[in-house]
């Protein structure tokens, strides 16, 4: 039973938040909205545990295709970083602004970058290519997050210092564009670079955030060296470079881990 605990308490925290949106917005769609994700990565990890080889990859599909198409296409909610910026600019706490609270601020204190592993719907189109273990080294590109992140930022602020009309179009089209715009620079750079996790890796702005948050997760891969024989597999499996053998949260791209789970499926010792 012991093995259920970490998805039960992933349930239990997305049907807090929920709830307590649900109560304190009076609007009920947080409740099926906080209800639906939540239960799609119980059963994600349930299916894992239950050792379903496709199981993050429903998961990815589920969580991923319920933000893009309903949320973002048909719904009209930009949840993307420009969003977020948008709805922090006209302060209010409202769809991007709580995804992000939730999936990419706070929510990494807990269950770190679980959502590029399980949610994502730029890494779900990704992860369908053909290099899922990097073939070449990482290249030391790292610094362009933070430009994607200031442009996405001017970007919105432009908006409003400019008093644009109509700027709630401008953000849906936005919207479409750029995820237009990151599947094409992500599927190049996969194949560029030999990778599918490239964009993750360099591009992607949301890691300003995932990082830092990240790097007190409560939940992590940790190694039992009693068990460990230095075989090197999980290494290489390792879609984000990580060098999860070290314990301590300044291991090699530790920040990077996205809980895919390739290393512990692959250890051959179950020391992970
Ligand atoms: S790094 Fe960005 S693109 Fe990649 S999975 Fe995470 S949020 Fe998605
Ligand atoms: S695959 Fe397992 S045994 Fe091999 S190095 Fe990694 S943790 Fe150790
Ligand atoms: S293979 Fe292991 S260390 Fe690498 S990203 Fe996946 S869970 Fe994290």
């Amino acid at each position: 039973m012991k093995k259920y605990v970490l998805p039960v308490i992933i349930l239990v925290v997305f049907e807090a938040v929920a709830v307590t949106l649900w109560l304190t917005k009076d609007n009920l769609f947080y409740l099926f909205n906080f209800s639906y994700i939540g239960i799609s990565i119980f059963l994600g990890i349930i299916l894992f545990i239950r050792k379903y080889k496709h199981a993050r990859r429903i998961v990815q599909l589920l969580v991923g295709l319920y933000m893009l198409v309903y949320l973002g296409i048909i719904s009209r909610e930009n949840m993307q970083i420009e969003g977020f910026w948008y709805y922090l600019f006209t302060g209010v706490f409202e769809a991007a602004t709580i995804h992000y609270a939730v999936a990419k601020i706070f929510g990494p204190l807990i269950f770190g970058r679980g959502w590029c592993g399980f949610a994502c719907w730029t890494a779900m189109v990704l992860d369908f290519l053909p290099y899922k273990t990097p073939k070449q080294p990482r290249k030391k590109l790292g610094w362009i997050r933070y430009v994607t992140f200031a442009a996405s930022l001017l970007f919105v602020a432009a908006l409003f210092l400019t008093h644009t009309a109509n700027i709630e179009r401008i953000m849906f089209r936005a919207f479409l564009i750029g995820n237009i715009l990151y599947y094409a620079v992500g599927i190049i750079l996969a194949f560029a670079f030999k990778d599918n996790r490239a964009f993750c890796k360099y591009i992607c702005p949301i890691t300003v955030f995932l990082k830092p948050m990240s790097y007190f997760s409560l939940v992590r891969i940790k190694c039992d060296k009693d068990k460990c024989v230095d075989c090197g597999k999980c290494k290489k499996v390792c879609p984000m470079n990580v060098d999860m053998t070290d314990n301590s949260r300044k291991r090699l791209n530790g920040t990077e881990c996205i809980l895919c789970m390739e290393c512990v499926k692959n250890c051959p010792k179950d020391a992970l």
